[in-house]
């Protein structure tokens, strides 16, 4: 089963969600049986983009560190689930980049995600400057690392996203996708309950090919996720 992630960021208010919903659900019918779809909104939207018939699950884009407590701001993994969150994006670049999220913080996020029952969705990539510098597969290990041996082989998801790819309109060729997510799945060949994605300007018109790479069991996809008719085409693909 292919694994087809939508990562809204910070769009939408409520009536185009729900206006999203409205469309996807048109657009799929009775759902796809070969794919799962998640939608991960921003935390006030779950409710207007979730689906009555469970056609697609939820998702967060992010969760606290902690369980509870004096953190303002924050949402914790267990209030996301309780939110009807299936999955939890976690260590996404633009968290990493923007918000100095990395290794210890991402590894007890994982860890909360776990306590609440919420799948996580691991964000690996590297910066241009890195795969310049051949340190492409240097920072699938520095990153992964931040993953603790699961004794309980729990799912696991892996999202390969490539900075340079992100937002860009410049995706990863079919051939370097594949053989990143070959060399990650190598890393991570201890787990058995492991979905591999591919992030980074996936459109309907790219998808066929890279679907297509070794170890793709999907896509996290941003931008053209925004449109419920662009989501749906590439859910199709
Ligand atoms: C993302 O932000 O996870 C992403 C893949 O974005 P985009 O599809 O817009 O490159």
């Amino acid at each position: 089963m292919k694994l087809i992630v939508a990562n809204w960021k910070m769009h939408k208010t409520r009536a185009e969600a729900r206006a999203f919903a409205d469309e996807l659900g048109h657009a799929i019918g009775d759902g796809i049986p070969v794919v799962e779809l998640v939608v991960a909104p921003a935390y006030p939207l779950l409710d207007a983009a979730r689906d009555g018939r469970g056609r697609w699950a939820l998702g967060c884009q992010n969760v606290a560190s902690e369980t509870e407590g004096a953190f303002t701001g924050e949402v914790s993994a267990g209030m996301a689930a309780d939110a009807g969150c299936t999955y939890a994006i976690v260590g996404h670049s633009e968290r990493r980049r923007l918000f100095g999220e990395d290794g210890p913080v991402l590894t007890k996020k994982v860890a909360r995600c776990r306590d609440a029952g919420l799948v996580p969705i691991f964000c690996i990539g590297e910066t241009e400057k890195e795969r310049d510098a051949g340190l492409t597969a240097a920072t699938f290990v520095r990153q992964l690392d931040a993953l603790e041996p699961d004794p309980h082989d729990r799912p696991l998801v892996v999202a390969y996203e490539p900075v340079w790819a992100i937002g860009s309109g410049r995706t990863a060729t079919p051939e370097d996708c594949g053989s990143a997510l070959v060399h990650i799945a190598e890393l991570l060949s201890a787990r058995r309950n492991l979905r591999l994605l591919y992030g980074g300007s996936v459109t309907p018109d790219n998808c066929r090919p890279l679907l297509g790479a070794p170890r793709t069991d999907g896509f996290l996809i941003g931008g053209a996720s925004l449109s419920a008719e662009s989501f749906a085409a590439i859910a199709r693909a």
